[in-house]
């Protein structure tokens, strides 16, 4: 993948916010799958093919991978409902109330032969309570948490049996598709007691995890309470 831009590089046209996956395997090397959602195509695309179309006029690379995103000229804009006019730039319909828009977009997965002793590490080195375990191609097989990892640590080596993330992995009962409405996560939230989702591609490929947390915030934000350092804080500076 090329770096057509840096930092507040922007060019006209959409921001896509670029997803990426992080998979650790069990060799210890680390996989990253950058994707964008084309609202046009109907589905998730890899940043390296997305770089090949013509729409294609600018990809911007944040080094903390909060604003990481791909500009594309060939969505149709729409202007902002009124109650946030003047707060926020256009928007466009693909990124208005669905759960991608709120999810979290850097995610660390792990491959299902990452062995007890790496999963400590991993988790030990992370913020993250849980996560993703992934096919080669980013497909989710299942979650393992953290507890699951301190619980396993806590029996103490089994002779002859080597404890690994597909042996201690749940299955997942909920995920939503990307383009799911933020009320579906809501109401899975609420009525299932769920507190984290994977979401998920149309083909199953982890792209984002959304929280409570996540739909909270949101929540504030369609009353004008805007998070310090938010994107749209920082479009309205940009458009002040
Ligand atoms: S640049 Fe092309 S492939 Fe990528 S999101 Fe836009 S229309 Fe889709």
């Amino acid at each position: 993948m090329s770096e057509k831009g840096e930092g507040d590089a922007r060019g006209a046209g959409q921001h896509l916010d670029i997803r990426a996956l992080h998979t650790l395997s069990s060799n210890g090397s680390e996989a990253l799958r950058l994707t964008v959602y084309c609202e046009r195509r109907g589905h998730s695309m890899t940043v390296e093919d997305c770089e090949r179309c013509e729409r294609c006029t600018d990809v911007v690379m944040d080094p903390t991978g909060q604003r990481s995103h791909l500009v594309c000229t060939g969505m149709d804009v729409v202007e902002p409902p009124p109650e946030l006019a003047g707060r926020i730039g256009k928007v466009y319909p693909a990124a208005r109330g669905a759960v991608s828009s709120l999810m979290a977009r850097n995610v660390a997965c792990v491959r299902p032969g990452v062995t007890l002793e790496e999963l400590g590490a991993f988790f030990g080195d992370r913020v993250v309570v849980d996560a993703p375990v992934v096919a080669a191609d980013g497909r989710l097989l299942g979650m393992v948490s953290k507890l699951d990892v301190q619980r396993e640590q806590g029996r103490g080596p089994t002779p002859g049996h080597d404890v690994t993330a597909a042996g201690i992995m749940k299955s997942v009962a909920f995920t939503l598709r990307e383009t799911a409405p933020i009320t579906q996560a809501a109401a899975l939230m609420a009525y299932e007691g769920v507190q984290r989702m994977p979401v998920v591609s149309n083909e199953d490929v982890v792209v984002g995890l959304v929280s409570s947390i996540d739909i909270l915030r949101w929540l504030a934000r369609q009353d004008g309470y805007l998070e310090p350092g938010s994107p749209e804080l920082s479009d309205v500076d940009e458009h002040s």
